[in-house]
């Protein structure tokens, strides 16, 4: 079967090392010690490990030709170009490539130190995750978070009963027991004020401008890179270095022309008000004298916003006798005659009334 020829890895090439199990020689060479030069006992591929800054040795020469296929039979790492194993000579046909370790980033003290003890511990670290990813079997409800959903709903339902208590309402007799009414006109004057904004929205009436460059805002800058090494175990015995390179950004401020200026706007200075506590006489706005009315001279006066506001005033039958009001249009206010009998929707528990369910009784 035709094979792809591996990519070449990225970067620097440098040995694994391996621990020898029988005879405890460290930092035997992934790549050029297949078996111990002690020993000679073969290397267990799953035990590579980085090595430390000091202790890496570079490959030279040596053709990257593919993750090594791990011998069924015997378990000895062999060259992927390998046909029979050069533990056991077996063949090699089918035989799988060997553990890679995850990859190592450099972080602010350097790689952490790794061991043969670590390799061993990242596989079954990875082994428990593989299980964990299949699917679960099915289990019943489990028992304690449905007492806690079941509590949950109470305390849910009795904070929903008290809103619905607050705004529950029933058909009550009522009689209306008075009236009363305000009205109000805001008066302005045009005022010399003095502002600031930037220059794009400075008002094209304004007068002595003034500006001064202020910071508006900050934009992001590019900043040079953040750069750390990363070590990528080949499966070959080897691993590569390669950078992995981020962008760094700073703020930087952006400037623009903060200005002073003075300009003639109308301000509210003072509300005129009527009212009264009764149906009679019909309400009237207030009297409201403005000087220099209609110039726009710097201290003439014109009026600003009316409001206006009608209560009516119940009395709610039975032995409670609640006194209660609303607002409502002018027009209604005027029709609901004193001592008249009204059916109204009115709260249980607040002290309100609707008065667009006002009926006749
Ligand atoms: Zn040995
Ligand atoms: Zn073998």
């Amino acid at each position: 079967m035709p094979v792809d020829p591996p990519s070449p890895p990225a970067g620097q090439r440098f040995q694994m090392l391996w621990d020898c199990p029988r005879c405890d020689t460290p930092k035997l060479l992934g790549l050029s010690h297949r078996n111990c030069p002690n020993c000679g006992a073969p290397q267990d591929p799953t035990t590579r490990y980085f090595p430390a800054e000091a202790d890496k040795i570079a490959v030279e020469d040596h053709p990257f030709v593919g993750a090594d296929k791990q011998c069924s039979g015997c378990e000895a790492p062999n060259a992927a170009t390998a046909a029979f194993c050069v533990g056991c000579g077996a063949s090699l046909e089918g035989a799988g490539p060997v553990v890679r370790r995850a990859s190592q980033t450099e972080g602010e003290a350097g790689f952490a130190a790794d061991s043969a003890k670590s390799a061993l511990a990242e596989q079954r670290a990875a082994k428990q995750a593989a299980r964990a990813e299949a699917p679960a079997p099915r289990n019943a409800f489990p028992r304690i978070p449905t007492v806690a959903a079941v509590f949950g709903l109470a305390i849910c339902a009795g904070v929903a009963a008290m809103f619905a208590g607050m705004f529950w309402k029933q058909d009550a007799g009522v009689v209306v027991s008075g009236h009363s009414w305000s009205r109000s006109i805001a008066v302005e004057q045009l005022q010399t004020v003095t502002e600031s904004a930037w220059r794009d929205a400075v008002p094209t009436d304004a007068r002595g401008v003034s500006c001064m460059q202020e910071e508006r805002s900050t934009k992001q800058v590019a900043d040079g890179q953040d750069c750390q090494t990363v070590r990528h175990d080949n499966a070959d015995g080897t691993f590569s270095e390669d950078e992995k390179c981020t962008t760094k950004y700073r703020d930087e401020p952006v400037y623009d022309q903060k200005c002073g200026y003075t300009v003639d706007r109308w301000r509210q200075t003072r509300v005129e008000k009527s009212g009264a506590e009764s149906l009679e006489p019909a309400p009237v706005w207030p009297s409201v004298l403005l000087s220099g009315a209609g110039t726009s001279t710097v201290g003439s006066e014109r009026e600003g916003a009316r409001t206006e506001k009608y209560t009516v005033k119940f009395k709610e039958e039975g032995d409670a006798g609640r006194l209660l009001g609303c607002d409502v249009p002018e027009a209604q206010w005027q029709t609901l005659a004193e001592g008249t009998r009204w059916i109204a929707p009115v709260g249980v528990v607040s002290d309100s009334i609707d008065c667009t369910g006002l009926k006749a009784p």
